[in-house]
């Protein structure tokens, strides 16, 4: 699968692994009853998770609670470790919208056996992804704004100003543990106001500068 960035005529690359973070956002962490961490948590989802903007939401087995996420989604453009937040701004190479789609009901099973959260979090098409827009430095990272609707109805607000880890600091952790890869997606938290998806729902993610990407579950 390619993924395309806009920005001076259009730009194809090769999406390469997929890190997500967990509880991002303090009202998310306050509606999913759980406390705000003092260091980011990551889990990963593999490239059969993405599904591009306009292609279907396939509505899995083994759950009635699918439950979208709506997020800002980080391209890296270099690799390396960076050692600073001053260097990790330097790997952002484009942002966009995504949906870290999720299996509540099986989460909350997996979360109470202390069990991993794969089956809940990385099965195929879990991670709904829209087009990338280059990101420079005149561009605030605290500043950008983005909503959620289902059916045309607005379900979540975002800026990211209210992250609990900025965009630069997840980049840094992250490179304590994996050392960055071109391609590599980070899917950053999403605020609160998360809820269910039905067969036959439309979902749009908004952005005044990233764009606006929908996808119908079928
Ligand atoms: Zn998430």
């Amino acid at each position: 699968m390619q993924l395309t960035i806009m920005g001076n005529g259009q730009q194809a690359f090769t999406p390469n692994r997929i890190f997500c973070v967990a509880r991002n956002y303090h009202l998310h962490a306050q509606e999913m009853q759980a406390s705000v961490p003092s260091e980011p948590t990551f889990f990963m989802k593999p490239q059969s998770s993405l599904v591009l903007s306009n292609q279907p939401i396939v509505y899995p087995e083994l759950t009635t609670q699918l439950e979208y996420e709506a997020e800002l989604v980080i391209l890296v453009g270099q690799a390396g470790k960076p050692k600073t937040e001053q260097e990790a701004l330097s790997f952002i190479q484009a942002l966009s919208l995504g949906i870290d789609l999720t299996l509540r009901d099986k989460q909350a099973k997996l979360k109470e056996k202390g069990l991993p959260w794969e089956m809940a979090k990385a099965f195929d098409g879990s991670a709904p992804i829209g087009a990338f827009t280059s990101w420079h430095d005149q561009i605030s990272l605290d500043k950008i704004t983005f909503s959620c609707y289902v059916n045309n109805e607005l379900r979540q607000q975002g800026i990211s100003s209210d992250m609990v880890f900025s965009m630069p600091q997840l980049v840094l952790s992250i490179a304590k543990l994996w050392s960055l890869q071109p391609g590599d997606l980070i899917y950053t938290g999403t605020p609160a106001g998360v809820g269910p998806l039905l067969r036959g729902d439309t979902i749009s993610l908004q952005s005044d500068l990233l764009g606006k990407f929908s996808w119908q579950v079928v």
